[in-house]
């Protein structure tokens, strides 16, 4: 059954974006055979999130990645598993020097062993010593970033350049491209010149999970140095401020890159049941071309994440009639949706189907 709002919300928009982008990416041409596409939500650096991002993965990379479980690696576990040798060594031998304490890092060799990723023993004086289990594959090759907004008109793209130049600046992410819905109109010029050239511009038909390329983006150099923008003057008459830039040198760009990828690939973009509130009676999944979107049957609307939490006035709890059978054991109907949902991000990552 699909249904639809009046008014779709940005978040709506985000999730079709990001069901669009698992189904088609990337939007002109075709990945090539052995390169797949994972997709997320809501991800990025500790001063920028991004809406949708797409990691382009080496599918046989991809299916060894899953030997590692369905949890991200945190930057502290990649340390271990990237470094953790094929025979037995003392931990400080193998991985190396942190830059801080080593007992971090012997917290984090038992978090790996006690996740079954490393496996570790006590070696000659007590010392703890690792070996790994599997190689850590290379399976990232490119990473897009997409900055959802359903209603770009003149104004929304103004205040969305500054940011988008910084990301542009940074180069964090392989291609950085902003999704509008498609009105069937082209976009206008002025729009264009607001935007900055190095971002594509993409038109999404949400209702038909389609969408057109109405500007190509410029491939971003994520192995240079990158500049992080942390101040910038407003332009104004009486502004006459310089702006402030950092830099972000190419191995911090290499670990953030992968940390993104690691939580993409936890995370997906269904997660927004972890923190919606599925256990409502009125909470639906509506059924759009055979994935799904949160519905509210009391409002009648997808709703947002905001609207449907904890502070929702309509709340009502699941009726105990619904928690026959499996419950407590299997959960009600809501702890259904959410075992759904991780299901349908498991057949996105090949090995963690089952
Ligand atoms: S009534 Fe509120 S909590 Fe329940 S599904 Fe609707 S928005 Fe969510």
């Amino acid at each position: 059954m699909t249904r639809s709002s009046p008014a779709e919300s940005e978040f709506t928009f985000e999730l079709q974006v990001c069901q669009w982008a698992e189904r088609e990416w990337p939007p002109a041409d075709s990945l090539d055979a052995d390169t797949t596409a994972i997709v997320a939500r809501q991800l990025g650096v500790k001063r920028r999130r991004w809406d949708t991002i797409v990691i382009e993965a080496d599918r046989d990379a991809l299916r060894q990645r899953a030997n590692f479980g369905a949890d991200a690696l945190d930057s502290d576990l990649l340390d271990v598993v990237r470094y953790a040798p094929a025979d037995w060594e003392w931990y400080r031998d193998a991985l190396p020097y942190p830059g801080y304490p080593w007992r971090y890092v012997r917290e984090a060799v038992h978090r790996a062993s006690d996740r079954g990723i490393v496996e570790t023993r006590r070696g000659a004086n007590g010392r703890i010593e690792l070996r790994r289990n599997w190689r850590y594959p290379d399976w990232v090759e490119r990473i897009v970033a997409i900055e959802n907004k359903p209603d770009l008109d003149a104004s929304a793209a103004r205040n969305l350049a500054p940011q988008l130049e910084r990301d542009v600046a940074l180069a964090l992410a392989d291609e950085v491209w902003v999704a509008t819905t498609a009105t069937g109109s082209t976009v206008e010029p002025a729009l264009l010149e607001d935007i900055p050239v190095e971002a594509g511009i993409l038109t999404v038909d949400a209702e038909r999970s389609t969408a057109e390329v109405a500007w190509n983006p410029r491939t971003l150099t994520v192995e240079d140095p990158g500049t992080r923008i942390t101040e910038r003057p407003s332009g104004g008459d009486h502004d006459a401020s310089a702006a402030r830039f950092e830099y972000a040198d190419p191995e911090w760009k290499t670990d953030k890159r992968l940390e993104i990828a690691e939580r993409a690939y936890e995370r997906g973009w269904r997660a927004y049941a972890d923190t919606m509130r599925p256990d409502c009676r009125h909470f639906e999944l509506a059924t759009a071309d055979g994935d799904v979107l949160p519905w509210c049957g009391a409002k009648g609307c997808h709703p947002t994440a905001a609207e449907c939490s904890g502070s929702c006035s309509a709340w009502e709890p699941e009726p105990p009639t619904w928690r026959q059978r499996g419950w407590p054991i299997e959960g009600g109907p809501g702890k259904a949706i959410k075992r759904l949902l991780d299901r349908q991000r498991h057949r996105e990552r090949p090995g963690l189907e089952k």
